[in-house]
């Protein structure tokens, strides 16, 4: 029986695993949720899963859960405030920590559960793109086993042989194929992008997720950072990486041999497979996934990523090659960026104009060492000039 806490268990990421855990209870205890300020949904999942803790970003949307628990028999301790996702992340009780809170806001958190040598099922990929080498070190020195949920990470993993996710020239890996579905705009013309709404970005033709992470695959920084993690991950280099457009979203992602060999896994575009992998690792379990029928879907396709048409990649890949604060700083003002696009206060294309902005004004440094603090405070001044850019844009 393993216990597990599951950080932002309000959200897509968090009720597709909840779906799996409530299919397995022979296996899986459910530990610890946490939501933003969701107090309703996630009194909910409190009375069907019965977790000993329950964590609120705030006292008053704690107080709410409280008081829609009150006749809860075996109630969970309701605790408050970011420092409560780390020390749930590093409970005693807890053996898997499902990271799956979007944005550097998941960041302290899933590096407590790496800290505290947990299994880390890392779908908050924003973590590692801010300080992915604080998260591997963190990782390795304390014996945590770090398994991608992104479903192309975890696509990965499944091609590569076992045990060698960090030396892929040793296991005769020349190329990653990143695959990407081009999201919603994958064909709208480069002048029309200026006037889509945030309710067009968020439609994305195969996934069904997070508002932020939609966005990002509308602008294709979803891709971008991506790269990013998938450097850190299985220790590579934006040069190995090759992104191709594959809009059925079946491939998963691709691994390239020296022997011309391509490795691939396939699968209905539905993130509980992902999950269900990385909880039962290294056995299979299931998912409540439709078995993929390609009789069914009968064609795959491959095309070349639109560069005119998502200036975010061409900047992630600036921010991969500059390496140190970039990466950080690329994530900060895109948060700011897209969360101003939600607010409908400036244009879908001013996403990239102001995460370019920022990152001319902020110059790339190395990173200090165990610098957590530094990268903490790249992330602020990101967000504080990103804040600007997006006010001038929108004024
Ligand atoms: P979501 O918006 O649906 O859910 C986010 C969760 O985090 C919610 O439970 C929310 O309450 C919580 N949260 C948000 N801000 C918080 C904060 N400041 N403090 C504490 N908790 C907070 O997002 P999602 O689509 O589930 O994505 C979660 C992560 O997984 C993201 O990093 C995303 O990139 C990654 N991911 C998601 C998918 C997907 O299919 N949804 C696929 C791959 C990777
Ligand atoms: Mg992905």
């Amino acid at each position: 029986m393993k216990g597990i806490a599951i950080l932002g268990s309000t959200g897509s990421i968090g009720v597709s695993t909840l779906d799996v855990v409530g299919r397995h209870p022979e296996r899986f205890r459910v530990v610890a949720l946490t939501a933003y300020r969701n107090a309703e949904r996630l009194a909910e999942q409190c009375r069907r899963f019965r977790p000993s803790y329950a964590v609120m970003v705030d006292a008053a949307s704690a107080e709410e859960l409280r008081m829609l628990l009150a006749d809860m028999a075996d109630a969970p301790q309701v605790l408050d405030g970011a420092m409560a996702l780390s020390e749930v992340a590093a409970l005693n009780d807890v053996d898997y920590v499902m990271a799956a809170i979007v944005g550097a806001a998941g960041l302290m958190s899933s590096l407590a559960a790496a800290r505290a040598g947990k299994r880390l099922l890392l779908a908050n990929k924003e973590a590692l793109v801010v300080s992915g080498a604080l998260l591997m070190d963190a990782a390795r020195d304390n014996g945590a086993t770090l398994l991608p949920i992104d479903s192309e990470h975890n696509a990965i993993f499944q091609c590569l042989p076992p045990g060698r996710a960090d030396a892929l020239l040793a296991a005769g890996v020349e190329r990653i194929l990143l695959t990407a579905s081009g999201g919603p705009f994958r064909e709208t013309a480069p002048e029309g992008l200026a006037a889509v709404t945030p309710e067009q970005a968020v439609a994305h033709p195969n996934w069904r997720m997070g508002r932020k992470i939609s966005v990002d695959s509308a602008t294709m920084m979803n891709k971008g950072l991506e790269i990013i993690e998938a450097c850190w991950l299985f220790a590579t280099n934006p040069e190995r990486i090759q992104v191709v457009v594959h809009p059925q979203s079946v491939i998963h992602s691709m691994v390239q041999y020296n022997d011309g060999s391509v490795l691939a896994q396939l699968g209905n575009p539905d993130m509980r497979t992902p999950i269900a992998h990385a909880l039962g690792w290294p056995e299979r379990i299931d998912a409540g996934v439709a078995p993929l029928d390609l009789i069914e879907i009968a064609r795959l396709d491959f095309e070349p990523p639109a560069p005119e048409r998502f200036p975010c990649l061409r900047l992630a890949y600036r921010a991969a090659g500059e390496g140190g604060t970039a990466p950080a700083v690329l994530n900060a003002a895109n948060e700011i960026a897209v969360a101003a696009f939600l607010d409908r206060r400036i244009a879908f294309t001013d996403i990239a104009r102001v995460v370019e902005q920022t990152m001319d004004l902020l110059p790339t440094v190395p990173v200090d060492l165990g610098g957590l603090e530094h990268v903490l405070g790249v992330d602020a001044e990101a967000r504080r000039l990103a804040e600007q850019q997006s006010a001038a844009l929108a004024a």
